[in-house]
């Protein structure tokens, strides 16, 4: 028996498709070797969920500095461009668990696939990683008023692929992508994140334990 007849799959980018965490690291690390504080995988642990704001904060706290706003500002703008750097060299192999599989079995059965991300970076990094045939439509963060929470970015990945949010499922790691994919009507699997499980419809480790013969 099938759980659910499924037409679309939305997925969430940094930590369901790829992750680009490490890159944030050694961006961060960069900024830190700027300011002469020594940070490290363990520092950057703290950094978890945290904006680039008060992330740059924190590491100010790590040695109790204190900046000008103009120089917080260049470090910020650094930042990103260190980060913009380092994604360059995503390639096939970043690609997390199940992914590659999934985006292929899906297309073989005609369900439509799109990515609904925050990141004004999603286009270039799906590029990278040599996915974009796959998805009918990528709704970044350029293109939304409201960000997830907000469901826009799902409504209108749905509405691209001309579904319903009841036809589609989304995957997600965080927390403001499930509560963004419930409030828009979705079916929600939260991905990799136990501290979201609850929350959503579903819990997998990574999407190598998704049965897609279930909904389609
Ligand atoms: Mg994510």
């Amino acid at each position: 028996m099938k759980n659910k007849e499924i037409k679309g799959l939305i997925f969430d980018l940094d930590g369901v498709i790829v992750s680009t965490e490490h890159n944030h690291f050694l961006a961060w690390k960069k900024t830190a070797d700027q300011l002469g504080v020594k940070f490290s995988e363990h520092e950057n642990e703290k950094l978890k969920g945290l904006s680039r704001v008060d992330s740059l904060k924190a590491i100010l706290a790590i040695d109790n500095l204190i900046i000008s706003e103009k120089e917080f500002g260049t470090l910020m703008l650094d930042k990103n461009e260190f980060y913009l750097e380092s994604i360059q060299l995503l390639n096939e192999s970043n690609i997390l668990p199940g992914v590659k599989n999934l985006l292929v079995s899906a297309k073989e059965q005609g369900i439509k696939m799109a990515v609904g991300s925050s990141s004004k970076n999603a286009p270039f990094i799906v590029k990278l990683l040599g996915l974009d045939d796959y998805f009918e439509l990528i709704v970044d963060g350029n293109m939304v008023a409201d960000p997830k929470p907000h469901p826009e970015v799902f409504l209108n990945a749905a509405k691209g692929m001309n579904l319903k949010p009841s036809d589609c499922i989304v995957f997600e790691d965080a927390e403001s992508g499930i509560k963004a994919a419930l409030d828009g009507g979705f079916h929600a699997i939260a991905v990799g994140n136990k501290n979201i499980a609850e929350m959503a419809h579903e819990y997998l480790n990574d999407l190598t334990e998704f049965k897609l013969d279930l909904y389609a």
